[in-house]
């Protein structure tokens, strides 16, 4: 028999965003475990951090902002920032008692009875007159489809699978995506592969100077407009341009980062372009992001026409008992923590104005 579990709200996602929704609840005089739960698919504590790689210290992470209520001091910025993070995050569900349930999975939201949701989960179902979404975008890497892929001899792999530089010693390595996480691929693999390549579809713009606040909300502001209009998000890096640090203008220097335009098509032993050129490759990287892990809200039907939600602040516009926290304008650490407190409030009132089902 399959008792449903009801609660005031569920969190889905113990990452930046959940947790940080948690800790919200938690102030607001939620108790975790009768009137909220935070439910989490990972093995451990620490979000998508803990799948990262080891040669992502902690030091080259660009501004991790710590959670609420809780500093990350004393941070060795030579360590890995997955172990660095989780170990923190590890801390900060103990601190607050957030009694992080892992590993569930949760497979389907979908209407339940008495205006409430049905939370589907591999740990049975859950009841809910509220949903804080934060499942971040780590689970759905994008593989971008190219003519010829599947005739490809060498190996595919994208930033979701990178192992770490060593793997690609004495390789020819095509690493595809103008983003943070394809320069640093490249910039790592390029001293010890045979050769390296990177295409990007557009040109890369790199940004000289310090990134202010003024220009960070104006970035926020032009992806927050898209998930507003029911458009996919776009990273928020997509739209601010890649910082010009002494590593970039190292690459930029050694030609390690000489940009090449987007292959035509991939070849058994390499990549093409259309005017006849041609690169052999071993490995062909596919740093081409990622996309939000929201395919268990589809009985919902919160999709719009243009393939985006919806979102007005964090909350759905379809469906007010949803808020999706790390979504799109708050992907990031900082937005993450914003997001997570504005979504609690909403939720406070919208639980106070409803009046409970019988
Ligand atoms: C390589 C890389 C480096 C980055 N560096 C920075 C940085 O330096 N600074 C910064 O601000 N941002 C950075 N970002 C963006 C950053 O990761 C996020 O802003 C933030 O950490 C995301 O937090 P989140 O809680 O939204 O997602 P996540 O950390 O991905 O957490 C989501 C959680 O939800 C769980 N989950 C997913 N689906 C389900 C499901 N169906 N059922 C149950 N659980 C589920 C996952 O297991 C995971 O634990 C980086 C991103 C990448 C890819």
């Amino acid at each position: 028999m399959n008792d449903i579990r009801e609660v005031e709200a569920v969190v889905i996602g113990a990452g930046q965003a959940g947790l940080s929704s948690a800790y919200h609840l938690r102030r607001t005089g939620f108790e975790p475990g009768r009137d909220f739960v935070v439910l989490d698919h990972s093995p451990g504590p620490g979000g998508a951090w803990q799948f990262r790689w080891p040669s992502l210290t902690y030091g080259k992470v660009h501004g991790m902002h710590a959670l609420p209520g809780m500093e990350l001091t004393e941070a060795d910025p030579a360590r890995p920032s997955s172990e660095v993070i989780t170990e923190y995050f590890d801390r900060y569900e103990r601190a607050f008692d957030l009694r992080v349930r892992r590993p569930v999975d949760v497979r389907a939201v979908r209407e339940g009875t008495g205006g409430r949701l049905l939370v589907e989960t591999s740990d049975g179902d859950w009841s809910a007159r509220a949903l804080i979404n934060a499942t971040g975008t780590w689970d759905r890497p994008f593989w971008p489809r190219y003519p010829g892929q599947e005739t490809f001899r060498g190996r595919q792999l994208h930033t979701a699978q990178y192992p770490g530089p060593e793997a690609f010693a004495g390789l020819r390595v095509v690493v595809v995506g103008g983003g943070a996480s394809g320069t640093q691929h490249l910039l790592e693999i390029a001293p010890l592969a045979a050769e390296t390549t990177w295409v990007t579809r557009r040109p890369p713009v790199w940004r000289e100077g310090p990134f202010d606040e003024e220009a960070g909300r104006a970035a926020v502001a032009l992806v927050e407009e898209r998930v507003r209009q029911g458009l996919p998000p776009r990273s928020v890096v997509s739209v601010t341009g890649l910082p010009l640090n002494d590593a970039i203008r190292q690459g930029l220097a050694d030609g390690v980062l000489d940009r090449q335009p987007m292959f035509d098509r991939i070849t058994p032993d390499g990549v093409a372009w259309a005017d006849g050129r041609q690169v052999s490759a071993d490995v062909i990287l596919w740093a081409t992001g990622f996309r939000p892990a929201v395919e268990h809200l589809a009985p919902l039907r919160l999709r719009e026409r243009g393939g985006g939600i919806r979102v007005e602040g964090t909350r759905a516009v379809a469906d007010p008992r949803v808020h999706l926290v790390g979504y799109g304008p708050s992907a990031s650490t900082v937005g993450a923590n914003r997001a997570g407190r504005a979504a609690v409030r909403d939720i406070r009132r919208l639980l106070e104005e409803e009046p409970v089902a019988a």
